[in-house]
């Protein structure tokens, strides 16, 4: 039995095999470019020896829980992909006295983005030696409209402690053919783009434009989405602090329910396509009763329905807090026609406010079943207040890194890209992959049966 298990290597472990990832290149459409040694080479901080560089056969796997039983079914399923380690190349692509770098922030805000463009400043100029860095005003029409603002050490030394972007941000604005003219008239060789979903897949058309072109011109993405709902990558910037600030209003909102007679606290968090803010901010709290997800269906009336759970709740305990993601029950919010039309500048439909619906139903339930009792629901909306804020310590440190491993990758002319971790290993993700990959809460695992259990709250017919 056990001696032989450990002896033999199982003949279906041979099966197991491990596929590359390609990184775009600028030499793969411009050969004949030159490269340098790396400056870090002469820093007065680094002393690189052979192991501080990364060669582009450093590779991290994508996936480190496998299935050695042979059945090889899923998350195990071969082969296995790699991609390359993020950091330092001893051979570099770019002369930094001839570089002339761009960042962008665009979509909504999110703790942390004023770090990333402060590191990507000061990574630049202090680690390669890079002068020539211009940050380009209120997203992707910043290309073409406005002039963009040169920045340097001195100037961005304290954004990390602000929330926000300095550089402004905005949605829409995506015309092709004027950003790509606009960085080729401005003689930018380097872009960094900060963003969510839609930025990264502009980012993918801007890229392939540049390719097109043939322009030495290398493209990086930084994935930016507070509800941490970008696949491939650990987590997102911002996330953390995200988490960390919810439960202030999910306090609060206890507070106010346990002071109530029948009190229902009822707390909305972003999470437009998943819900990991509100699942990780109700497993932080504990006071949490129920926590609802886009993921997750639910219902409101009948048996195992959301208003018969509150009803027991509130029968055992005088109070109850209600968690809800933003993008939780759109499909049972009634809707105008125009309502149903409606799209942000960037073409992305309108959610509509699930809270406010929500206390209103309450409401109605309520009055209807209880007509003589006393009744309160006290919603909080704290959106805002959450997202625009500066980073906490972790996610600033995270940042830092971020930006750093951009930059090594764009300076080792890799482009098309995204940079962050992948089981705690930094690694160069081609951006097409990542603006595909989505990161949903599985309502089938461990963590949501915890979520299930801390709260007591019904499966809405899922088991
Ligand atoms: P978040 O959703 O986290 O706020 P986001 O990046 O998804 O961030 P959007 O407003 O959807 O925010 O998009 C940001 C920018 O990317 C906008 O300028 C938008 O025009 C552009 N964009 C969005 N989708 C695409 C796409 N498919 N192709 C090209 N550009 C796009
Ligand atoms: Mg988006």
């Amino acid at each position: 039995g056990r001696a032989e298990e450990g002896g033999r290597r199982p003949q279906h472990l041979d099966r197991l095999s491990f596929s590359p990832v390609q990184l775009p290149h600028l030499a793969d459409y411009l050969p004949n470019l030159q490269t340098i040694t790396n400056p870090l080479e002469n820093s007065q901080f680094y002393h690189p020896s052979d192991e501080f560089y990364l060669s582009s056969s450093d590779v991290i796997l994508r996936q480190t829980v496998l299935d050695l039983s042979g059945n090889f079914h899923s998350p195990s399923t071969s082969p296995h992909l790699s991609y390359p380690r993020a950091g330092p190349r001893k051979l570099i692509f770019f002369d930094p006295s001839h570089v002339r770098a761009a960042i962008v922030t665009c979509g909504g805000l999110c703790p942390g983005m004023n770090t990333v463009i402060r590191e990507l400043v000061v990574g630049l100029w202090e680690l390669y030696g890079v002068r020539e860095i211009y940050g380009v005003k209120a997203g992707y029409r910043g290309f073409y409209s406005g002039e963009p603002v040169r920045l340097n050490p001195k100037l961005v030394h304290n954004w990390h402690k602000m929330g926000g972007t300095v550089l402004e941000t905005s949605r829409g604005g995506f015309d092709l053919d004027k950003i790509v003219n606009g960085i080729q008239d401005r003689g930018f060789n380097q872009v960094y783009i900060i963003g969510g979903d839609g930025t990264m897949r502009g980012a993918v058309t801007i890229f392939n434009e540049i390719c097109h072109r043939k322009l030495n011109v290398a493209v990086a993405g930084i994935p930016k989405t507070v509800d941490n709902d970008i696949g491939i990558i650990d987590k997102s910037f911002g996330f953390q602090t995200a988490v960390e600030m919810a439960q202030q209003p999910i306090n609060a909102a206890h507070v106010e329910a346990e002071s109530a007679v029948n009190g229902i606290g009822l707390v909305k968090l972003m999470g437009r396509s998943t819900g990991h803010i509100a699942l990780h901010a109700t497993l932080s709290s504990r006071d949490v009763d129920c926590c609802l997800i886009p993921e997750n269906e639910f219902y409101l009336e009948g048996k195992g329905g959301l208003f018969e759970f509150l009803d027991a709740r509130l029968k055992e305990n005088g109070h109850a807090v209600l968690v809800v993601a933003e993008g939780a029950g759109q499909d049972m919010i009634p809707r105008t026609d125009a309502q149903k039309e409606e799209r942000d500048e960037s073409g992305n439909p309108v959610f509509l406010d699930v809270g406010g619906w929500l206390k209103s139903e309450l409401k109605k339930w309520w009055a209807r079943d209880h007509p003589d009792e006393l009744f309160t629901v006290k919603y909080i909306d704290p959106t805002y207040m959450i997202r625009a804020v500066p980073a906490n310590a972790t996610d600033n440190l995270y940042c830092t890194l971020l930006a750093h491993s951009a930059i090594h990758g764009v300076m080792a002319g890799y482009t098309g890209f995204v940079c962050g971790p992948i089981n705690g290993n930094y690694a160069y993700i081609p951006v097409k992959e990542v603006a595909l990959a989505k990161n949903e809460v599985n309502t089938r695992d461990h963590k949501w049966a915890w979520v299930r259990s801390v709260t007591n709250q019904p499966d809405f017919g899922r088991s």
